[in-house]
């Protein structure tokens, strides 16, 4: 037992700090949490649940598409009714946060709804009440928030994806700016959901980092379902009107739309939360630096999820929560090993990936061996849809061991989450060649390539 109120206390109750607090209170940590805003944090509350759920509701359009050719009519045209989908989701998301904070409660976690700010090393104000809380340990899970663009003329009527989930009214025509993760997924939402969409992008190509097989493979079938995709391209100025926002670039074309959505990464949430002051050091985006246990330059005050900037994914953050946990009260000492992380980008098609890029592989290792397969989906045969799935395989040819691989089309997050295993598990590609195939599937594929 300490002097401290508590053995730890979390700031942040999205996936990371939740994931902690729970954990250390089930080690027998006194634990308490603070949150300003809304339990679940970026991921449930405006991030990948209600992404996801916008996801699913953009795919009706194609699968209406797709049913005729399986002998389906649809009477009359189907109609997509917006506010029905935001309040749906809505209460989807005030369930899933009652569940975030029942389960914090049954843990024995003592929940703060305020915004609280470091004092010291072991000290917390919780704004709300001007309550001065002391702590063994802290844990600063505050993840991020989106970079707007704040130097462009016009910026103040532009959205993030923030907004982007609680629109009073459905954008018949919509700009994305980004080529990251969030700006395809939109575009393929609001695209999908009968939006005229444009994706402004700065670069060469969409989806830097990313293998280039599966970025101009996005390209192009972004294009194939009717999103117009602008490269090279920034924006000038917004204007807004009567009729809409009319959109400047800095090559002089003008482009019409209803909303334009910002996503252009995002920044992690130190600001005002007084770690500088407290001896916290933080990078050159505001990022806490961390060790591979989670700690700060401060012993006391640790930090885990997208505040720290490592892999900015939701499955990252829980895993470091769970980590810092189990090693501080659970005699179990363990970090997140971040070299293998497969990952999914909910476009349109969907992709799946793992492991190094072909570029990467290609400048690491003197003999790699390549293995692609493209076809059109078997759904799609009847209907005629256009469209291709997409597989490749990284081999280091002098150990036979796989290096990465990449998937593009229906399903893709699904299955690169067992493909990571598998890659995990340091899998060769005589292990998927002794695999025998599933068929019919598309991923059959990757055990049949020659
Ligand atoms: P990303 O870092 O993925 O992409 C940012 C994009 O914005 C890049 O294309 C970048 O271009 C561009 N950009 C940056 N600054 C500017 C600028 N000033 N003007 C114009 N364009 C600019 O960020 P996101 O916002 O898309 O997503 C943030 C993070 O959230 C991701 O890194 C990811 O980890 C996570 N996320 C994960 C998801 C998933 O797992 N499915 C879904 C959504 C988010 P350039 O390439 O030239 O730098």
């Amino acid at each position: 037992m300490t002097n401290f109120d508590y053995d730890l206390f979390v700031i942040g109750a999205g996936s990371g700090g939740v994931r902690a607090a729970r954990i250390a209170a089930t080690h027998g940590a006194r634990v308490g949490i603070a949150e300003e805003f809304r339990y679940g944090g970026t991921c449930v509350i405006r991030g990948c649940v209600p992404k996801k759920l916008f996801v699913y509701a953009s795919k009706f359009t194609e699968e209406f598409a797709n049913a005729d050719g399986y002998g389906w009519s649809l009477n009359g045209t189907p109609t997509f009714d917006f506010d029905k989908l935001i309040e749906n989701k809505d209460k989807e998301i005030t369930r899933l946060e009652g569940i975030y904070r029942r389960n914090l409660d049954k843990s024995g976690v003592e929940l703060h709804d305020s915004r609280a700010v470091i004092e010291g090393p072991n000290t917390v104000r919780l704004l709300s009440t001007d309550q001065v809380i002391t702590a063994e340990r802290i844990l600063v899970a505050v993840g991020a928030t989106p970079n707007v663009d704040a130097g462009l003329v016009g910026c103040e009527h532009t959205i993030t994806s923030n907004e982007a989930f609680h629109l009073s009214e459905f954008p018949k025509r919509t700009i994305v700016v980004g080529g990251g993760y969030i700006a395809v997924e939109f575009a393929g939402i609001f695209n999908g959901m009968g939006s005229e969409t444009t994706l402004v992008y700065r670069g060469e190509e969409i989806l830097r980092g990313f293998d280039m097989d599966l970025r101009t493979g996005l390209h192009e079938q972004m294009e194939e379902k009717g999103i117009t995709v602008k490269t090279k391209s920034t924006i000038a100025s917004i204007e807004k009107h009567e009729g809409g926002l009319t959109v400047t670039t800095h090559a002089g074309e003008v482009i019409e739309a209803d909303q334009v959505l910002y996503a252009i990464g995002r920044r992690p949430n130190t600001a005002g939360l007084g770690l500088e002051e407290a001896g916290v050091e933080l990078d050159k985006a505001g990022a806490v630096v961390v060790t591979p246990q989670s700690q700060s330059s401060v012993p006391s005050i640790f930090a885990v999820g997208d505040v720290t900037n490592r892999a900015n994914l939701t499955p990252v953050a829980i895993r470091e929560g769970h980590a810092f946990a189990d090693s501080t009260y659970g005699g179990k000492e363990w970090h997140v090993d971040h070299s293998m992380i497969p990952t999914a980008v909910f476009s349109q098609p969907e992709i799946g990936t793992v492991g190094l890029t072909q570029e990467e592989a290609e400048a690491r290792f003197d003999n790699i061996d390549i293995y692609t397969s493209s076809f059109r989906p078997m759904k799609n045969t009847l209907s005629g849809k256009p469209g291709k799935m997409f597989l490749k395989m990284l081999v280091d040819a002098d150990t036979d061991k796989i290096l990465g691989i990449h998937i593009m089309g229906p399903d893709s997050g699904e299955l690169i989450q067992i493909i990571g295993v598998t890659l995990t598990m340091g899998a060769t590609k005589a292990d998927y060649d002794r695999t025998i195939a599933v068929h019919p599937t598309a991923a059959e594929e990757l055990v049949t390539m020659r």
